[in-house]
């Protein structure tokens, strides 16, 4: 299925594309960067439209995203292609495919809302690749779910163009953006891209009152020492809130970056007693099963509010008005 793409510029026979900070010059014939927009005699068309590599129905706190209607269920779709290549990649398979290389199905924007009906989810994210490879159909999507009541949310690494979020954004209640080290060095050496585009969006995806929470994958040597956690940190507060979940999470060996050790669990522990400390109010510790660090804690009276395991919701005691019972403080979570 192909559908002619947005946000592009002719320039006579290439095609500018302008949906990521790659902004790829695609010459006739060619594919973008990304192998989901290609040059079809000077028009571009993303050719990965409602091309789906999996799809199945998620429990919300997989996204990660744990103060986002908590306990819930969500329709997950992705498909193929990326614009990073990041070398620690989890999802490389679909990641760096292209729409003909791998197994695919195709499933409309209206067919992918009613399953999400049928499954009986209350959101739909789009996910597993980077979403904003097909913003054309997430965009249809988005506003077939808003329609049918249905909260909507992107699992991105943020490295959309302003012009592209702008367009996504107002049919976007929620979105997890995965903030990968607080240099522009570990982006152009481990993801091949830029840091700062990343952090201008998530201030916009702040200041336009969408749902954020920010995951950070610590590697050990890459983007674990002080300077760069407390430079994250600091971003975080002074330039988002401190009210935003912050997720630190373990890496394991994967794709090109299989010559590294997981990341010890004691500089997990590390993070986010650092994030605590400078006021972050909920700080997640994500891979580290059986941790306390999966769990939400009043940041007033530090009583243990939902209490997780890996995915499950073990006890959940927030009053009906997300209240802390103890204390009374109002916790920052739509529920
Ligand atoms: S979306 Fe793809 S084709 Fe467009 S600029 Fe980004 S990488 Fe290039």
């Amino acid at each position: 299925m192909k559908k002619e793409a947005i946000l592009y510029e002719k320039i006579g026979t290439k095609a500018n594309c302008n949906v990521c900070n790659r902004r790829c010059l695609i010459a006739l014939g060619k594919r973008g960067f990304c192998l989901t927009r290609e040059n079809q005699d000077g028009i571009l068309y993303a050719i990965n439209y409602g091309v789906v590599s999996s799809s199945g129905v998620d429990p919300i706190e997989k996204k990660p995203l744990y103060h986002f209607y908590p306990g819930s269920s969500v329709y997950s779709l992705g498909s193929v292609g990326c614009n990073l290549t990041c070398k620690h990649c989890q999802n490389w398979n679909i990641a760096r495919a292209s729409v003909e290389s791998i197994y695919t199905s195709e499933i409309f924007p209206e067919t992918s809302v009613k399953l999400a009906k049928q499954h009986e989810c209350q959101s739909m994210a789009w996910t597993y690749n980077e979403p904003a490879m097909w913003i054309e159909y997430t965009l249809d999507s988005s506003k077939i779910a808003q329609k049918n009541k249905l909260k909507t949310i992107y699992v991105t690494n943020g490295y959309m163009t302003k012009d592209a979020l702008e367009l996504i954004g107002p049919y976007l209640d929620a979105a997890n953006i995965d903030l990968k080290g607080m240099s522009d060095r570990f982006y152009h050496e481990i993801c091949n891209a830029k840091l700062g585009p990343v952090l201008k969006n998530i201030k916009w995806m702040y200041d336009e009152g969408i749902h954020l929470e920010i995951t950070n994958l610590i590697i050990p040597g890459y983007n674990d020492s002080e300077k760069y956690l407390n430079a994250l940190i600091k971003f975080m507060v002074q330039e988002v809130g401190p009210e935003v979940p912050l997720h630190f999470t373990r890496f394991f060996p994967n794709y090109k970056l299989v010559d590294i050790a997981p990341t010890p669990i004691e500089t997990l522990k590390k993070a986010r007693k650092m994030a605590q400390d400078a006021g972050i109010r909920y700080v997640y510790l994500g891979n580290v099963s059986g941790s306390d660090g999966e769990n939400t804690y009043c940041y007033e009276c530090g009583q243990i509010l939902i209490e997780r395991n890996g995915y499950g919701l073990k006890d959940f005691k927030l009053d009906k008005s997300g209240k802390c019972p103890y204390c009374s403080t109002e916790i920052d979570i739509m529920i």
